[in-house]
């Protein structure tokens, strides 16, 4: 079998004294888009603060290809650790222009850091908007450069906290099929994060379906969908028409 891109090994993390993450284990294969599925306020967001490194855990281990970066004595950096992120409040930098904000992340000479940006927003159809500035940009096209702005430097790992919750629904779609047909171009990894079956029923090669604070069950979209583990994930699902 393949080393996981991301292994995360019995992940702890407490607030307060309560275990908001709880024991939690999750792989994601090279390539391929993992989506931890669960009801608001369960820990989704927690467990991805850690894998960032933006937050630390009580227990647990992280690891990239099979090296680790983290774990309670040792932690590489948020900033080596190669890992992507995009958020729901993706913000753009105002004053940047949208070339420059692409290019914000990247080592290198000017002329190259310009061409990788020029090649990012190609892609996703805003090449001629390279030197506007993010205010005249709709939430649909921000959202794009977002996307091109953390795919830039190339991470191997892309983690995704809600990145679609902002945008209406007319637009939803789109950019989910658009945004999932890139980062499979890039190559990328994906951890994304969602409290919708849906999105994860599109998106995921495999869900990993998340309960106040442990993963309560992992596998295919479909068989997730077809067999879920108990009564609380078989309502959690109903939702989906
Ligand atoms: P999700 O992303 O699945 O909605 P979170 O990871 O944001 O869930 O939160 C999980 C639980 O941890 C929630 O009950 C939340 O209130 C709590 N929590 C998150 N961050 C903190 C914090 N910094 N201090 C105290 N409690 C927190
Ligand atoms: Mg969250």
């Amino acid at each position: 079998m393949t080393t996981p891109r991301l292994e995360i090994r019995n992940l702890l993390r407490r607030f307060e004294g309560r275990a908001v993450v709880d024991d939690v284990s999750l792989s994601i294969q090279p390539g391929h888009v993992t989506c931890l599925l669960g009801p608001s306020g369960c820990g989704k967001s927690t467990t991805l603060r850690m894998i960032a490194g933006v937050d630390m855990q009580d227990a647990g281990e992280i690891h990239v290809d099979g090296q680790l970066i983290c774990d309670t004595v040792f932690r590489v950096p948020p900033e080596r650790r190669q890992i992507g992120l995009m958020f729901q409040d993706f913000a753009l930098f105002p004053h940047l222009s949208v070339g420059e904000n692409v290019a914000f992340g990247l080592k290198g000479a000017k002329s190259e850091k310009r061409a990788r940006a020029v090649e990012l927003l190609d892609r996703v159809g805003l090449g001629h908007f390279i030197d506007e500035y993010p205010h005249q940009l709709s939430g649909g096209e921000q959202q794009r450069v977002a996307l091109a702005r953390a795919l830039a430097p190339r991470p191997k790992i892309m983690l995704m906290d809600e990145p679609f919750s902002g945008l209406d629904n007319r637009l939803r779609d789109g950019i989910r099929d658009e945004t999932l047909a890139l980062l499979k171009e890039e190559g990328a990894s994906v951890l994304l994060v969602t409290h919708e079956p849906e999105e994860a029923m599109r998106m995921a090669d495999e869900i990993a379906l998340m309960r106040d604070g442990h993963i309560v069950q992992r596998g295919a979209p479909y068989n997730i969908y077809n067999a879920p583990a108990d009564k609380a994930a078989v309502a959690f699902f109903s939702d989906i028409n």
